[in-house]
């Protein structure tokens, strides 16, 4: 039996990617921003739409630099509905995540409950665009207009979406991309940050070169976060195929939707109004359907589909703080993590595919 996996990572022809290497046989420039990493810059800014973008070596790095960049001290109120890396970045910068709840429609932070998280300590607002579902970054950001906050978006699954015909990453103070395999646009591991001031460029790139601004000169204490020239170069291969990976990602979107849309006790992803989706993932939510997601999660890998639980658990819950945090502080969250699959999707994959993972879901019943 052929297995399904919860994604596949895109890649461009084996031939494309040997052309756009060969030339690093010959100037032997391999990493230290050279040609590939100046040139996918310069096409990944053209492609989001964004005056300032310097890249990393992957996204987590790309965030925790961001932050850092900052120079914040004190509070920042986030998500624990979210990947790891978005409140590992927060504590291992020294500062003290507050968690905020999400809404119970996209999962993203619930802009009625920031307000009464803020004090005198709070520095920024790190929301996240989970799974391409984009924050009401209006209302985010005029409360942090009014507190005199710092907003990062983790926009690690919002690769190309747009809100109002504009790019995800012209808004806020600064926004995350990831660039791993797994992620719509992958440069193998990668990420960037995006932004318009244009002095945080200056400082984003002598943070991800050990804080040197230039061989004499160490302004910073920063670590190593550069993306090599192998990478870059995936990356400049991958974006030419872009935009057709999202137009069949969307076609399976549109497929599972019409499966499993009129499913009692099944909440399924839906677009949101006024956005460009990039259709990185596909989260369902089993909230009174037969069987537990759990359940459904064990069949699925019966018959060799492996759907995830992205994200469970919530972040506030990790051992690694010693229940610090107090993940009933967030209802909302904690019941979507108890609850969601994210089902398998990737560009080729096949609407028989499609159908046959909706048909033991509807077996489930
Ligand atoms: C993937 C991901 C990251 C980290 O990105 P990497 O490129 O894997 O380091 C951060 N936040 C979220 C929400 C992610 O899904």
């Amino acid at each position: 039996m052929k297995s399904i996996q919860v994604t596949k990572s895109s890649m461009p022809y084996y031939e494309d990617y040997v052309n756009e290497i060969k030339e690093l046989w010959e100037n032997r420039w391999l990493t230290n921003m050279g040609i590939k990493h100046q040139r996918l810059e310069a096409e990944l800014k053209n492609y989001l739409d964004i005056s300032g973008l310097t890249l990393f070596v992957n996204g987590h790095i790309a965030l925790e630099t961001a932050l850092q960049s900052f120079n914040l001290e004190g509070e920042v109120i986030t998500t624990p509905f979210t990947f790891a890396s978005t409140t590992q970045a927060i504590v291992r910068n020294g500062l003290t995540p507050v968690f905020c709840d999400v809404n119970p429609k996209d999962y993203t932070m619930d802009t009625m409950k920031i307000e009464e998280l803020i004090t005198e300590r709070t520095a920024a607002i790190l929301p996240v665009h989970v799974y391409g579902n984009l924050c009401n970054m209006e209302a985010i950001e005029k409360i942090a207009e009014k507190h005199n906050l710092k907003v990062i978006y983790d926009a690690a699954h919002a690769f190309g979406c747009k809100y109002k015909g504009r790019g995800v990453g012209t808004f806020g103070d600064a926004s995350m991309f990831s660039f791993h395999a797994t992620k719509v646009f992958n440069t193998i591991e990668g990420g960037a940050v995006t932004y318009r001031d244009p002095e945080l460029k200056v400082r984003l790139e002598a943070l991800k070169n050990f804080g040197m601004s230039s061989p004499e000169e160490v302004p910073y204490i920063g670590g190593n976060g550069k993306m090599n020239e192998f990478q870059a170069a995936m990356g400049l291969c991958n974006l030419r195929y872009i935009d057709g990976e999202i137009e069949r990602r969307k076609k399976v979107v549109q497929r599972y939707q019409q499966n499993l849309m009129d499913l009692e006790g099944l909440d399924v992803w839906k677009e949101q109004r006024e956005v460009k989706h990039n259709y990185a993932y596909f989260p369902v939510v089993f909230r009174n359907y037969g069987k537990s997601r759990d359940q459904v999660l064990g069949e699925l890998k019966r018959e060799g589909i492996f759907a995830r639980k992205y994200f469970y658990p919530l972040t506030s819950e990790f051992s690694s703080y010693h229940d610090r945090f107090e993940p009933g502080d967030t209802p909302v969250a904690g019941d979507v993590a108890g609850s969601v699959l994210c089902l398998p999707l990737y560009g080729d994959l096949s609407l028989e595919d499609v159908d046959r993972i909706c048909q033991i879901i509807k077996n489930q019943r």
